[in-house]
């Protein structure tokens, strides 16, 4: 007895219930690759496998509409596995336990694997509901969405047919996605010259603190300070006023988060250490009022530290600090085909100081369109670049431009309004990485759309899935079947 199975509808809760059963982590999703495989058999559906592990399903077409062109419906078999410090749980061996909180249901303490085990229930609820009418079907399940778009990444041309694709990764019933960023990263190592410390040196590690950071795709139009280039700010002034050398510099952590703390070992003479002292105090203030919207704990301070042996030459101090203001950071445009949408956008996200005197800088760049990230890249590397360190551009994934012309999109609006009695979805796109960008460098011209019902907190234990929204969703994706032309 599934503690779901009375929610309607039935057969996508009970998929669901029963994924929830199989442990399916990203990376490690043998479990429910087999249950998939098993599915497919049980229930007399053509399945195939690539070496990824990612899954083909066939969905004959209901009598009288094999005319329909081919859908493909796809979601991503992994999920994140995130837990409460208090809960006691082996995600590769232990079952999700859903249960019902009024309207939404919950996990257990951990994740509860609706992103994306609702997508991968409504495709196999669908695939084996008789009430449900549709033209042929490719069920695409991929792997490892969550730490990599691996899954997506690997795809080879021609595993699917469909030029239509229905991605149901998204978290919002009222929200039809269309497209997404692209993105790359651009690495930096900068190997300084070094001297010794004269004496009569002080010793001082400024920090910045307090900065709300964010997800360098979703919050980077936030207008939200950066610690580094906080720090890189002040580090110039004294610089220039006091002749401060770095002797060492770190800040920021992830490469997708915009960095909320930074602090640097300064060296400089003893004599200005009140001067410092005063400048440190004005520069907090300031920028305290200019963030006061946006960062409102932002702190700047300093502290006294045993003069080190060693700093960078004055030369390499002042090249890295104008590197550092100089480097790109945040909006670099906005879309003109959906107004509000950021279009390309970088993340100066990290800086470290490596053994052997050099310093390792991580930036991130996304765009809608892959020039335009490129040039972004190049334009982060440039900066770097006239001081002598070494750039290097990763591969990066590419973007998904919106098309709002298209014609799924038609069809997938007219049966939302009719499914939600007149109601117009909100069609936008999303300044992050999805796999349909992925898609469409195996598969040009795929004409596609991202759907989901309701979900909130996804990747953290509070991840709940809205009960109401399910029905509706699945309502809206067997209206889009048969008015697909
Ligand atoms: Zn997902």
């Amino acid at each position: 007895m599934g503690v779901l199975e009375n929610l309607e509808p039935k057969k996508v809760w009970t998929i669901f219930e029963q994924i929830c059963q199989v442990p399916h982590p990203s990376k490690k999703e043998g479990k429910i690759i087999e249950f998939l495989m098993n599915f497919a058999a049980e229930n007399g559906l053509q399945a195939k496998k690539d070496e990824l592990g990612n899954i083909l399903m066939i969905g004959e077409a209901t009598p009288g509409y094999e005319n329909l062109p081919t859908v493909v419906l796809q979601a991503h078999m992994d999920m994140v596995c995130e837990k409460n410090n208090d809960t006691v749980h082996d995600f590769d061996n232990d079952p999700i336990v859903p249960w019902i909180d009024g309207d939404w249901v919950k996990a257990t303490g951990t994740t509860l694997g609706a992103d994306d085990g609702m997508g991968v229930a409504a495709a196999l609820a669908i695939l084996t509901d008789k009430s449900v009418a549709h033209g042929p079907i490719e069920a695409l399940f991929t792997v490892d969405e969550e730490t990599g778009l691996t899954g997506a990444y690997g795809l080879k041309p021609g595993f699917f047919t469909g030029k239509k694709l229905l991605n149901l990764d998204s978290e919002d019933e009222d929200i039809i996605f269309i497209g997404c960023a692209g993105g790359m990263d651009t690495v930096i190592t900068y190997p300084y010259q070094t001297e010794p410390v004269a004496a009569g040196q002080f010793a001082v590690n400024v920090t910045v603190r307090g900065l709300q950071g964010g997800h360098s795709g979703g919050e980077i139009d936030k207008g939200r300070s950066n610690a580094l280039k906080v720090l890189a700010a002040f580090l110039w002034d004294c610089a220039k006023e006091y002749g401060a050398k770095i002797a060492t510099i770190q800040g920021g952590n992830l490469r997708n988060a915009i960095p909320r703390e930074a602090e640097a070992v300064i060296v400089f003479d003893a004599k200005y250490k009140e001067d410092v002292r005063v400048a440190v105090n004005c520069y907090s203030a300031e920028c305290a009022r200019v963030a006061a919207m946006t960062d409102p704990g932002v702190k700047v301070d300093i502290e006294s530290v045993e003069v080190p042996a060693e700093s960078m030459t004055a030369k390499c101090t002042i090249d890295l600090i104008n590197a550092l203001l100089a480097c790109p950071h945040g909006v670099q445009s906005m879309s003109a085909k959906m107004p509000g949408l950021v279009e390309s956008s970088t993340n100066l996200a990290s800086i470290k100081t490596l053994e052997g005197n050099k310093v390792y800088i991580q930036t991130s760049q996304r765009s809608a369109i892959d020039s335009q990230k490129k040039l972004i890249a190049r334009s982060v590397g440039a900066a770097f670049e006239i001081i002598g360190a070494e750039v290097q551009h990763g591969d990066g994934y590419p973007g998904w431009d919106p098309n709002p012309d298209s014609e799924l999109l038609k069809a997938v609006v007219e049966s939302f309004k009719k499914v939600y009695n007149g109601k117009e979805p909100e069609v936008t796109a999303i300044h992050a990485g999805l796999e349909c960008g992925l898609f469409l460098e195996k598969y040009p011209g795929m004409d596609m759309i991202s759907t989901g019902p309701t979900l909130a907190g996804v990747h953290s234990p509070d991840e709940k899935c809205y009960i109401p929204s399910v029905e509706r969703w699945y309502n809206f994706l067997k209206e889009v079947l048969v008015n697909i032309k």
